[in-house]
């Protein structure tokens, strides 16, 4: 009986990236629970925030889910989800606040936001690609299309390593305005530092898990040469 043994590689990634989801939810649930005492709405408070770095302009806008908030460079929207939108919790500070970190990048043309966005035509076609291809590549027994399908999961890994300095300036990002912003506690800041550290480690575990994923790809493909 054939066994892939190269399978395991995926459990630590997965594991990790569990381990990261539930602490991201805890975090954002506790401090989703606490308000803090300005009261400011993070729809406002984003504005407030962008305002005083001379950033203005920028849409801002709700968008369905929980945990769905995102910047988009392109059409420069900040959109913040149901929970954070109108909400002035600790969790919701946080999570707008990162978002305006986001949007500081693209103003301050921050290099790997710009990289990262330039990649990501490339990095869907090889997210959606890459594994058809390795797996056409050991069917019909031809290298080079199974290299072909390694290189482009190769883009999800790079997208996945220059995702991390981004995600880690934006909090960085967040939390100079907000304690410059003078509006916040100490106690609220540390609670929002809890909830961007726990969101960073999904970065993190999402990282470790394509790269475990590329060194399966590189494993099988070295085995079928021998
Ligand atoms: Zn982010």
């Amino acid at each position: 009986m054939y066994f892939d043994w190269t399978v395991l590689l995926a459990i630590p990634g997965l594991l990790l990236g569990l381990w990261a989801q539930a602490k991201v939810k805890r975090a954002y649930a506790k401090y989703s629970q606490i308000n803090t005492q300005r009261g400011i709405p993070a729809q406002e408070l984003v504005r407030m925030l962008l305002e005083r770095q001379g950033v203005t302009g920028l849409t801002i806008q709700p968008v369905a889910g929980q945990m769905t908030d995102h910047y988009d460079p392109r059409k420069d929207t900040l959109a913040l989800s149901q929970g954070v939108y109108g909400s002035a919790s600790v969790a919701a500070v946080g999570v707008a606040a990162h978002e305006a970190g986001h949007a500081l990048q693209k103003y301050d043309h921050y290099p790997y936001l710009s990289l990262r966005t330039f990649i990501v035509p490339a990095v869907n076609l090889g997210s959606f690609a890459a594994w058809p291809i390795f797996l056409a590549g050991i069917f019909f027994s031809w290298d080079p299309l199974m290299y072909v399908g390694i290189g482009l999961f190769g883009l999800v890994v790079l997208f996945s390593l220059i995702t991390l300095p981004v995600e880690f300036d934006a909090s960085r990002r967040a939390k100079a305005m907000l304690v410059d912003s003078g509006y916040f506690t100490q106690e609220e800041l540390s609670g929002v530092q809890s909830v961007l550290t726990a969101a960073a480690l999904t970065y993190v575990a999402s990282f470790v898990s394509v790269l475990l994923q590329l060194l399966r790809l590189l494993l099988i493909a070295q085995r079928r040469r021998r």
